[in-house]
């Protein structure tokens, strides 16, 4: 392996971190590419059906990971890696589609721009540590294989009860399968899902837009049109405003205030609907988040 540095793997690495700026590793003989490349970074047709049906590949992988070789855009394609020990490894823009991973250990490995979709993981796979970064799917905005990657690796965190990253890949899935939707009508759909409480997953955005409506009408809506006050007449003042804003945001109606125009009641109206959808959608939410399965 040593001393073959010149006439080595001809790949180039383009991360930060490398510490060469070509592989170098010895070369794989089977490899018809030019310049050619070492096991890990050939895809020529013999070595990648190799490296998709041989067991050996794991403890291949294994030792080149262990001896700290730099793996950036290893060609493992479908690769047999059950039960692989690749902590730390450095992994980053690998081709690891349809990669068999159950049960290996990721710890702290690198996959920033690997592309992934397809990888087979199980509840012993290890990755609470794991540097996923952002798939290559979701860079070349293959939006649906992108979401694919992530609701996979959400239901591995949902079954392994790591709640803080099935969170996390629930947001990016569903931000992938907006990206994906066409037609103005379904992304707005989707837009108003992800500004209005995130995609379902964050309940607090929901109190913003509570205050924000409460406000709306209590401070703008309301004193602009007037408030009926019993007893003292027609009133713009904030106070009242906001007074009524709250009564019917709650909807309660004590009747001794209200719009003072038809139109204003019809807006009064409008506030009471969309306080109903907001409290509803904040008790789903909350529920979601914290009542699990
Ligand atoms: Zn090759
Ligand atoms: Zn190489």
């Amino acid at each position: 392996m040593t001393g073959e540095r010149e006439a080595g793997c001809g790949h180039g690495f383009s991360r930060g971190g490398a510490p060469r700026s070509t592989c170098g590793l010895e070369v794989e003989p089977r490899c018809e590419e030019h310049p050619k490349r070492c096991f890990w970074h050939c895809s020529c047709g013999e070595v990648a059906s190799e490296k998709r049906t041989s067991a050996e590949v794991k403890s291949r992988l294994e030792e080149a990971v262990q001896e700290g070789a730099h793996l950036e855009g290893a060609f493992l394609w479908g690769a047999q890696l059950q039960g692989a020990k690749l902590w730390a490894a450095h992994l980053e823009d690998a081709m690891l589609m349809e990669a068999q991973l159950q049960g290996a250990h990721l710890s702290d490995a690198q996959l920033d721009g690997a592309k992934m979709h397809g990888i087979g993981l199980d509840r012993w796979t290890q990755c609470e540590s794991t540097v996923w970064g952002t798939p290559r799917e979701e860079m070349d905005g293959q939006w649906a294989h992108a979401a694919a990657v992530f609701h996979g690796l959400r239901e591995h965190y949902r079954e392994t009860g790591n709640e803080r990253r099935t969170d996390e890949c629930y947001i990016r899935e569903a931000r992938c399968r907006h990206l994906a939707q066409h037609g103005l009508a379904r992304r707005l759909m989707w837009h108003l899902h992800r500004v209005v409480w995130g995609y379902g997953a964050i309940p607090w955005l929901l109190f913003a837009w509570m205050a924000f409506l409460v406000l709306l009408f209590g401070v703008v809506v309301f004193p602009a049109i007037g408030v009926e006050v019993e007893g003292s007449g027609v009133s713009h003042g904030i106070a009242d405003g906001f007074a009524l804003s709250l009564v019917t945001f709650a909807t309660l109606g004590y009747g001794n205030s209200y719009p003072a125009s038809k139109a204003g009641q019809m807006l009064a109206g409008l506030e009471a609907m969309l306080a109903m959808v907001l409290v509803a959608m904040f008790v789903v939410s909350l529920a979601r988040k914290y009542v699990r399965g």
